[in-house]
């Protein structure tokens, strides 16, 4: 038998193993390989801009604690219970560490999250366009998935989250600002939707990206919101995005009580956050500074491409992230073709309504401009 031969009869006999919903998911689509699109554009600087990443980089602070415990060791297991970090996260948002969960990126919550909650058949509310994670996760564990629209101008529409929301779900997913718009919502918005979800089901607000939105006045402070609640609820925080620190996985969540975190321990894996990233989160969240000039740049060039986008005739959600979501007036796939073949990768929106979307994360100022400057030529000339 050749080695394709054994390989075809493999695939054949795993299939039959595999779960039907499993068979049956979508797959998580992290956008186009930089290597790949290096070779394919021959370009010597590939310009990064589909996982949302800090072109910033982490606190140097970082660096200096990962070569301090590779200098001591990592023959040992992490402690199970991340115990430093999760107390450091208790102190700067004065909640017990005892309502402190830690995941392998905030991803790894979402999904310990369905697997603690959800039965085969309940319901998930969420966004759309919306993360794809916030559906993946649920259909994984058998629950089904109903997702509300966005406004046309992106924002939340407070009359169908009402009607979505009183069809009874057991979890709802909630990203602010959200992914792919980078839209937020409002303090009243939040107040409705907290209000408007059943006290059974659990309230998840996702808020991978905060750090970004809160220089405006105008963005809630969902954990002080969400405290004064009698409800079950839980905020997701990462130190993937604002932090810098997407490869080395690791976020948390602040839970309404301590019920949920021991349902959660029950279902993680008991070494799930190594102690690199441990250490690593702990020296990031020490830096105020380094946080704060990320911020303070990521904003300057949210507006500056924004702006110079709108000039330039495309429609583009107002963002208070770290990305911009584009209407590109040509169809996705074929504007990230384009774009990969000039060295620069972007995620093609796919969802209905949204084909011809592509979200683009902001880098430095002059990837940027190379960014702006390619889309717009190519979408000057148009698909052929
Ligand atoms: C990036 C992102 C996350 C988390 O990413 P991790 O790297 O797993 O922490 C969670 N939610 C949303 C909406 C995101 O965009």
């Amino acid at each position: 038998m050749s080695a394709v031969e054994a390989g075809a009869v493999a695939a054949a006999t795993s299939a039959s193993v595999v779960r039907r919903v499993v068979a049956g998911l979508p797959a998580y689509d992290p956008g186009a390989d930089p290597d790949a699109v290096a070779v394919l554009s021959g370009a010597a600087h590939v310009i990064k801009l589909s996982n949302n990443e800090s072109p910033f980089g982490s606190s140097p602070a970082v660096a200096e604690a990962v070569r301090g415990r590779l200098d001591s060791g990592v023959s040992r297991y992490p402690d199970p219970t991340g115990r430093r970090l999760a107390e450091a996260v208790g102190e700067r948002l004065a909640v017990p560490a005892e309502r402190v969960v830690l995941g392998n990126g905030s991803e790894n919550i979402l999904e310990l999250l369905c697997q603690a909650v959800l039965d085969p058949g309940d319901l998930v509310t969420t966004q759309a366009p919306g993360f794809s994670l916030h559906e993946i996760f649920p259909r994984m564990v058998g629950a089904r998935v109903e997702k509300v629209p966005v406004t046309e101008e992106f924002g939340f529409d407070p009359s169908a989250w009402r009607d979505a929301l009183a069809a009874g779900p057991k979890l709802v997913f909630l990203a602010n600002p959200c992914n792919p718009t980078g839209a937020m919502l409002n303090v009243g918005e939040l107040a409705h939707l907290v209000a408007e979800t059943p006290e059974s089901a659990l309230l998840v607000l996702d808020e991978a990206y905060c750090e970004f939105a809160r220089p405006d006045p105008g963005y809630p402070d969902g954990l002080a919101l969400l405290r004064e609640q009698h409800r079950p609820w839980i905020v997701l925080r990462t130190f993937s995005k604002a932090y810098g620190l997407a490869g080395v996985r690791v976020g948390y969540g602040v839970a309404s009580d301590t019920a949920l975190v021991q349902a959660l321990d029950r279902v993680r894996a008991p070494y799930n956050v190594n102690q690199l990233a441990q250490d690593a989160a702990i020296a990031a969240l020490g830096d105020h500074a380094h946080l704060a000039e990320t911020v303070r740049r990521t904003g300057l060039e949210i507006a500056r491409v924004t702006d110079g986008l709108r000039e330039a005739g495309f429609r583009v959600a107002p963002s208070s992230a770290n990305f911009v979501f584009i209407d590109t007036g040509c169809r996705s796939d074929w504007v990230a073709q384009e774009l990969h073949r000039v060295g620069i990768v972007v995620k093609a929106w796919r969802e209905p309504g949204y084909e011809n979307f592509i979200r683009a994360s902001l880098s430095l100022p002059e990837d940027n401009d190379v960014f702006v400057r390619c889309l717009m030529r190519i979408c000057a000339k148009g698909e052929q």
